[in-house]
């Protein structure tokens, strides 16, 4: 069922995670779709746009996303010879900036689901020269298969929005932090001042889907994005998710007036 853009559906999106074991059906975007078809919907979205994704994330945020992944990378708490996961890692920002943490005795995991995505991230981490320390597979964030306690840190910028069932993939992410370590989520949240969500609500409507057909001929997959961003559980239930797969101090940080959210949880 589409809802018409001034409709925006954020009560319940605000809640939980809406998709349950015993539901048959999840959102993709504004839309109410079998759960089985998502992970398929979205992968045609990043199939898409995989080719012009980097030059629309700069045109879109104005750069800032650059800035939020920097201070992500910033809370890992890395150091050299460190081992770092980056889930839905897609291009490659967040698994490059972690790669300079961890050096050369390092280890960076670059995974996507889509080998679209994936593919764009190995060329991009070629050719800046970032080789040695990062290896790339292509892994579902609901069922990672990686050994249990095997890094000490995991990331996902960006893609938490995107997964089906978003209580296991933090659940798989928790499996596979080292006890001490810890999970970094970036993603849109909700705006804390009131001008800046009218604003923004408008911005992103207005301009986000006809940026996307212009540059990335994909209008559809940018009004997506904008959806999605408005069904995505706000700071305070994405903060109880976490404690619901098992992480500890999560904590909150609102970037950008709180458009962008880094939650940061650690694994006694
Ligand atoms: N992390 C990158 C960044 O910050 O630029 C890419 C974010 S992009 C908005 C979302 C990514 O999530 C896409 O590359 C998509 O293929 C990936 N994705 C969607 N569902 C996934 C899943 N179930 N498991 C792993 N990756 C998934």
């Amino acid at each position: 069922m589409m809802t018409a853009h001034g409709e925006a559906p954020r009560a319940g999106a605000q809640t939980a995670d809406s998709h349950t074991a015993d539901s048959q059906t999840t959102h993709f975007g504004y839309q109410t779709v079998d759960a089985a078809d998502k992970a398929r919907l979205v992968g045609d979205v990043f199939r898409s746009v995989a080719g012009r994704y980097d030059l629309m994330n700069d045109l879109m945020s104005f750069g800032a996303h650059r800035l939020w992944k920097r201070f992500a990378a910033s809370q890992s708490a890395l150091r050299p010879g460190g081992m770092a996961l980056d889930v839905a890692g897609g291009s490659g920002d967040m698994a490059a900036l972690l790669a300079r943490r961890v050096g050369r005795s390092g280890t960076v995991v670059l995974t996507d689901i889509n080998a679209s995505m994936l593919a764009e991230g190995k060329n991009r981490m070629l050719d800046a020269g970032l080789a040695g320390n990062i290896e790339y597979a292509l892994a579902d964030a609901e069922k990672l298969t990686f050994a249990d306690d095997a890094f000490d840190c995991v990331s996902m910028a960006f893609g938490l929005r995107n997964v089906t069932r978003r209580h296991d993939a933090l659940a798989s992410m928790h499996r596979v932090v080292r006890p001490g370590g810890r999970l970094l989520v970036l993603e849109f949240s909700r705006p804390i001042i009131p001008l800046l969500e009218k604003v923004y609500d408008g911005y992103s409507f207005a301009v986000i889907p006809a940026l996307g057909k212009w540059v990335a001929g994909d209008e559809s997959a940018y009004r997506y994005l904008v959806e999605s961003i408005r069904r995505h559980p706000d700071q305070h239930a994405l903060k109880a998710m976490m404690r619901g797969a098992g992480f500890d101090e999560v904590r909150v940080h609102n970037l950008s007036g709180g458009i962008v959210a880094l939650h940061i949880g650690l694994k006694y």
